[in-house]
């Protein structure tokens, strides 16, 4: 089956000449019929990769609690839109909304929307959070207007990103093309003005060999987000893996079944991601209107909403078995060694409104990284 695909790319590519890679992205992920995110069901230990909600329950709880406060501090609307991104397997929000339940006027001004584009993902969504009886929409515009919370985990990585290499001659777009054998491979296209325009300024200059990625759907996304935070109160939590300041080196990955494939090898079969540029995303947003706190360190995040807290509290109920599970699953959020700091969590904010929870005030980007 996974050939399909493979096939529709190939042929793709002798009709029109090689794809950006954000096209092949989008193509290996999303097409209606061989697409990764369109056939599998992707996630947890029979899946391909594994996310911090599916890790531990403390996540979405302590999400859910900086959702309370948060709507506290907007004065309480009702209704309230809450909005996910990819809620992958509903876990996440099945989470948030049983801490939500704990403020109940909260959990009753909820009016839940899900964002979601494949339909294996959202049929589980739809068995996992049957009573809390949500809406769908398959795109960020859909969603109705309103104060909205919103959140995010493990969705700017999903997002299809496109590749620029440093030449002798100047930036040229990383390409996919077909070999003479038939198989997919990664080519340098020509060097162009229009291809270092793309690449991000604090970039432009680096040396030669150097490889950039830039996420032009995460950026129209944060403007859209910032416009809407500019005119109509709220917020939008975003948890994912990538990077802050902003570095170079290339990143896209394929994993199946918990391993790291050749990105090209498996289309449709593997997910594919890439580290999500915070700073980039966080400049596009304010550029928009919001203001931004954070990135900080998810390790950061959870420990100052109380993971601590939260989890003695659940071990002095669990047996022994179960305590050394809840221990385990919140110690890979927090550790800098596991998911601690290479997840970073950054907050996008009607203007005007104190620092949410969580955030130390202003941290400086400061200068772009090598990877
Ligand atoms: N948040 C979940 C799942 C992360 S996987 C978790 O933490 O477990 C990425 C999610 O984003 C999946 O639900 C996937 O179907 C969805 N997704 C990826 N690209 C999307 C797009 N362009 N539009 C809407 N949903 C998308």
């Amino acid at each position: 089956m996974s050939e399909e695909i493979a096939d529709k790319i190939v042929r793709r590519i002798r009709a029109e000449g090689p794809l950006t890679i954000a096209a092949f992205m989008a193509m290996a992920l999303h097409d209606p019929e061989g697409g990764y995110y369109a056939r599998r069901g992707p996630i947890g230990a029979a899946g391909d990769f594994t996310t911090a909600p599916e890790i531990s329950q403390v996540f979405g709880e302590l999400i859910g609690l900086w959702c309370a406060e948060f709507w506290e501090r907007i004065g309480r609307p009702d209704p309230v839109i809450l909005a996910e991104l990819g809620p992958g397997r509903g876990v996440l929000m099945s989470d948030l909304l049983r801490a939500a339940g704990t403020v109940p006027e909260f959990r009753r001004a909820l009016r839940i929307c899900l964002v979601e584009a494949s339909p294996v993902l959202r049929a589980e969504q739809e068995r996992r959070l049957r009573l809390a009886q949500p809406a769908w929409v398959t795109r960020v515009e859909e969603l109705p207007d309103g104060p909205m919370l919103m959140v995010a985990n493990e969705f700017l990585d999903a997002l299809p990103i496109r590749q620029f290499v440093r030449g002798a001659g100047g930036w040229s777009e990383r390409m996919v093309a077909v070999d003479p054998a038939g198989r997919l491979v990664f080519v340098d296209g020509p060097a162009s003005p229009a291809a270092s325009l793309l690449v991000p300024s604090r970039l432009r200059y680096c040396a030669p060999g150097t490889i950039v990625e830039i996420c032009p759907a995460a950026l129209a996304l944060a403007g859209a987000l910032g416009s809407r935070l500019a005119r109509l109160p709220g917020a939008a939590l975003f948890i994912d893996y990538g990077d802050f300041p902003t570095a170079s080196g290339p990143t896209l990955r394929a994993l199946q079944r918990h391993r790291p494939v050749f990105a090209l090898t498996a289309p449709g079969t593997a997910d594919l991601s890439a580290h999500v540029d915070f700073a980039a995303f966080a400049e596009a947003a304010r550029a928009a209107g919001a203001e931004v706190h954070g990135p900080t360190s998810q390790g950061r995040f959870l420990t100052a909403l109380g993971a601590g807290l939260r989890l003695e509290a659940l071990s002095a109920r669990a047996t022994p078995a179960q305590r050394q599970s809840l221990e385990s699953g919140v110690r890979r959020l927090l550790d800098p060694g596991e998911m601690g700091d290479l997840f970073k969590v950054v907050a996008l904010v009607s203007p005007g409104l104190a620092s949410p929870a969580g955030f130390d005030p202003g941290i400086d980007p400061g200068e772009p990284a090598q990877r």
